[in-house]
């Protein structure tokens, strides 16, 4: 590390990169000296070492395939499939076997480097990693002496950080954030339309196969997370209807199916339609949503507030006591509002009740409210798939089981 900081040439970033490749300047860049033997040609020897390595691909299209690496006198040469008794999980794409190019090419930055000259010139310089760390260290420093800690912003982004990220955020007191990314194929603003934003389902692909139908948005599975073909497939073979939202006809689109072309941008639009409808031709599972969900908590109809009373509690992560409130429906069966968890109670899923002078409906009352003005219509205005369309993709996911899934390494990870 020491000898970066004897060789500070200045080097713009493309003689920078003609360098490293070339073995004969790597003596002039001491500061790659970490990389030299993966750089260097490989030796012919009368007898090579050679031994193998085990990892896997990282969070490169989220297929994290296992590997098993041939490392040929310190050199990769080969990558294979790592055995598995599993064969659903011994793959290799392409793009796995060519990281030894990824690993060896010239176009690879091996060193961190510092801008020297002005923004926009691509002019900079190499400089070790220990420096790299205290240049960093030294402006989070900064920032937190000058405006405390809050003050800094850990982004969270595919790939690299998905793991450490949070926890440099949480040991710095820092605040951290941010969706995971285009490339991460997370619906935006999925959470609006479903109460959750995550990017998977959850399912795991391989359930796919049982599913009556598979709603695919903002995914293009077959080219960014290709080893799951075979469950996409699979699933096909076994009578599953893959549907694919997408705006572009991909190739996943294009082996669908059923393919909706949608403006882009617009699949919380096209969801919250489908699930007017569903409400609108009560197409709804009953029976799991009074076992299930909220929908039959009772809530007062002017302000939305959940009707129920407070109990004491201990928090589980802290130990310290607090209150939670234990909500109420409306018993059926003896007319009265009772705790949900009352043994016999009957909650009515809808109407609208008196207790104490006040009017209170239930959640699912308050859903089919706030619903009121996405109409199929509305959907299609916004997302320009016909009403119809959306109504027909609504009734099919509605038999069930189905799945939804709107993940899998985003619609062009690479
Ligand atoms: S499918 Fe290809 S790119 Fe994806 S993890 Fe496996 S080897 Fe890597």
């Amino acid at each position: 590390m020491e000898s970066s900081k004897r060789m500070r040439a200045v080097l713009n970033r493309r003689s920078f990169l003609r360098l490293g490749a070339a073995s004969g300047a790597l003596a002039a860049v001491g500061g790659m000296a970490t990389t030299q033997g993966w750089l260097a040609p490989a030796q012919a020897t009368a007898a090579p070492e050679e031994r193998t390595a085990f990892t896997y691909h990282n969070e490169h299209c989220l297929c994290n395939c296992m590997l098993q690496c041939t490392v040929r006198d310190g050199r990769l040469v080969m990558v294979q499939p790592r055995p598995n008794s599993d064969k659903r999980f011994q793959n290799v794409c392409l793009k796995g076997i060519s990281e030894i190019e990824h690993i060896y090419g010239e176009a690879r930055i091996q060193s961190p480097m510092r801008r020297v000259g002005e923004r926009g010139s691509g002019q900079f310089e190499v400089i070790s990693w220990d420096e790299a760390f205290k240049i960093i260290a030294e402006n989070f420093q900064a920032t937190i002496d000058k405006y405390g800690s809050q003050a800094l912003w850990i982004q969270y982004s595919t790939e690299a950080s998905q793991r450490f990220s949070p926890l440099l955020a949480s040991i710095l007191g820092a605040q951290a954030g941010g969706l995971n990314g285009y490339d991460m194929g997370q619906g935006n603003g999925q959470g609006q339309a479903f109460g959750w934003s995550g990017m998977f389902a959850l399912n795991t692909i391989w359930e796919w196969k049982q599913a009556n139908v598979v709603l695919m948005a903002n995914c293009n599975v077959l080219e960014t997370g290709m080893m799951w073909s075979r469950a996409f497939l699979d699933a096909q073979a076994a009578g599953t209807k893959i549907i694919v939202l997408d705006p572009r006809f991909t190739a996943t689109a294009s082996k669908a199916d059923q393919w909706v072309g949608l403006r882009p941008g617009t699949d919380p639009a096209f969801f919250l339609g489908m699930v007017k409808y569903l409400l609108d031709n009560d197409l709804c599972d009953r029976e799991h949503m009074l076992a299930h969900t909220s929908f039959p908590f009772l809530v007062n109809a002017k302000t939305g507030e959940v009707l129920g009373e407070m109990h004491d509690t201990v928090d589980k992560e802290t130990g310290k006591p607090k209150q939670v409130k234990a909500p109420y429906v409306w018993d059926s069966a003896t007319g009265a509002a009772v705790l949900h968890d009352t043994p016999g109670a009957q909650p009515a899923l809808e109407g609208t009740f008196t207790v104490d002078g006040v009017q209170y409906i239930t959640e699912y009352d308050l859903l089919k409210q706030q619903m009121a003005d996405y109409t199929l219509d509305w959907a299609e205005g916004v997302t320009g798939v016909p009403a119809d369309t959306i109504a027909q993709v609504a009734r099919e996911y509605a038999k069930g089981p189905s799945i939804i899934c709107n993940g899998v390494g985003g619609i062009d990870k690479f």
